[in-house]
C-alpha cells in the first residue's frame, strides 16, 4: 500500500488500540491514543523506506526486520510501540493488495494472501479500513480474551 494507507491504518488502530486498553472514553484513552499513535505511525512509515534504501517489500518487510524492534525496547528502554506499526504495515500490505511480502528475508521468496487489490486501485481506502477493523478486532481479542471465553461459556450454560 501507499504512504497514505498506512498512517489511515495506523492513526485509526491506534484510535482502536485506545479504546481497546481503556474502553472508558476519558482522558486515559486520548492519552493512550496520543502515547501509542505516535510510535505506531512512524513504525508504520519505516518499511517503506526499502523503496529508496535496499529492495521494496524485502530488505524492511520481514520478520528478521520486526524482531529488531521487538527487541530493541527490551534492550535500550525506548522505542516501545514501533513495532506494532512496523507490524501493521506488513499486514496491511499482505492483506490489502497483490504483492507478497519476502517475510524470510534474505530469502528471497515473497508470501501474500491469496486476494488484495492493486496498490493503485480506487479500492485501497476501503480495504485498508477492512484491514484496520480485522486488526482491532484481533487486539481486542487478545486483549480481553477472557471476557471472550467467559461469554462463551456462559452461552453454552457451562458457567
Ligand atoms: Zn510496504
Amino acid at each position: 500500500m501507499n504512504r497514505k494507507e498506512h498512517v489511515l491504518n495506523a492513526a485509526l488502530l491506534a484510535i482502536g488500540l485506545g479504546y481497546v486498553l481503556h474502553p472508558s472514553g476519558d482522558t486515559v484513552t486520548f492519552y493512550t491514543i496520543i502515547e501509542v499513535g505516535v510510535p505506531v505511525i512512524l513504525g508504520a512509515l519505516f518499511p517503506d523506506v526499502d523503496t529508496a534504501f535496499g529492495k521494496h517489500r524485502k530488505t524492511l518487510h520481514n520478520l528478521p526486520v520486526l524482531g529488531l524492534f521487538y527487541v530493541f525496547p527490551l534492550v535500550f528502554g525506548n522505542l516501545e510501540y514501533v513495532w506494532i506499526g512496523v507490524l501493521t504495515h506488513y499486514v496491511l500490505d499482505m492483506l490489502g493488495s497483490k504483492r507478497g511480502l519476502a517475510w524470510f528475508y534474505p530469502y528471497e521468496k515473497e508470501f501474500g494472501a491469496p486476494f488484495g487489490v492493486a496498490v493503485s486501485s480506487n479500492h485501497a481506502t476501503s480495504v485498508t479500513l477492512l484491514v484496520t477493523a480485522f486488526e482491532i478486532a484481533v487486539a481486542a481479542l487478545l486483549v480481553h480474551h477472557q471476557l471472550v471465553v467467559d461469554a462463551g461459556l456462559t452461552a453454552v450454560g457451562m458457567q
